[in-house]
C-alpha cells in the first residue's frame, strides 16, 4: 500500500486524509521533516499561499519538500497547494516562494474575491464515470504551462476556458477542492498515479 503525506500546516487536512484513505492509500500528516521520511507522496492542500510560504519557511520545511519534489516525489496541490508547486506566482508577495514542481505560471485569486467562490461540472482528462463537482474557493488559475506539463481541465469545460488542473505524471495541480462533497475520483487519480511512478518508498 502506498503511504501519502498530508502537509498540515493549513487548509483541510482531515478531508484529504478521509479521501486518501478512500482511495486505498494510507494517508500521514506531516507537520515536521521526519513525518516525511517514508511517505511515497505528498498532497498539498489549499488555505491561504502567503502565510502558508511563510510556515513552510517557520516549520523547517521548505528545503526538504524542495529536495524531495526535485527529486520526483509525486504531489498534489489544491488551490492555495496548486500556487505552492508553480515555477511563477502573478499577484503574490514578492517574498512567496514556491516549489516549481511544474513548470507553469498561477495567478492568485484569478477567479476573483471570496464573494466570487463557485461550483461547477467539470470534465477531467482521466476520470471516468460523469463530470467531477469542483468546488472553488478564491482560486487561483494556470496562466500558461511549459513542455510536458498537460492540461487536464478548463472551466467551463470550454477549450478556451481558464486553465484548472494540471499534470506531469504523478505531479498535479488543480485550482479546485476535490477533498470538498465526498467524491474520491480525483485523489483516486493521484494515489494511481503515487502508485505507478515507481518512486514508492
Ligand atoms: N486565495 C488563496 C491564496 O492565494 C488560495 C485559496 C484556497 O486555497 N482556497 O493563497
Amino acid at each position: 500500500m502506498v503511504t501519502i503525506g498530508v502537509l498540515a500546516l493549513q487548509g483541510d487536512v482531515a478531508e484529504h486524509v478521509r479521501a486518501l484513505e478512500a482511495s486505498g492509500a494510507r494517508a500521514r500528516v506531516v507537520r515536521r521533516e521526519p513525518e516525511l521520511d517514508g511517505v511515497d507522496g505528498l498532497v498539498v492542500p489549499g488555505g491561504e499561499s502567503t502565510t502558508m510560504s511563510k510556515l513552510l519557511v517557520s516549520f523547517g520545511l521548505f528545503d526538504p519538500l524542495a529536495r524531495r519534489i526535485g527529486a520526483g516525489m509525486p504531489v498534489y496541490g489544491s488551490c492555495a497547494g496548486m500556487i505552492a508547486l508553480a515555477s511563477t506566482i502573478v499577484d503574490g508577495r514578492d517574498d512567496q516562494l514556491c516549489f516549481g514542481a511544474l513548470d507553469m505560471v498561477v495567478r492568485r485569486n484569478a477567479f476573483g474575491r471570496q464573494i466570487d467562490s463557485h461550483e461547477e461540472d467539470l470534465r477531467v482528462e482521466g476520470i471516468a464515470g460523469g463530470p467531477l463537482r469542483a468546488v472553488f474557493i478564491r482560486a487561483p488559475w494556470v496562466e500558461s504551462v511549459g513542455p510536458g506539463v498537460r492540461v487536464i481541465a478548463r472551466s467551463g469545460n470550454r477549450e478556451d476556458g481558464p486553465i484548472v488542473a494540471v499534470r506531469k505524471g504523478a505531479v498535479m495541480a488543480t485550482s479546485f477542492h476535490p477533498e470538498i462533497g465526498g467524491d474520491h475520483r480525483f485523489h483516486a487519480l493521484f494515489v494511481d498515479a503515487v502508485r505507478g511512478s515507481g518512486q514508492c518508498a
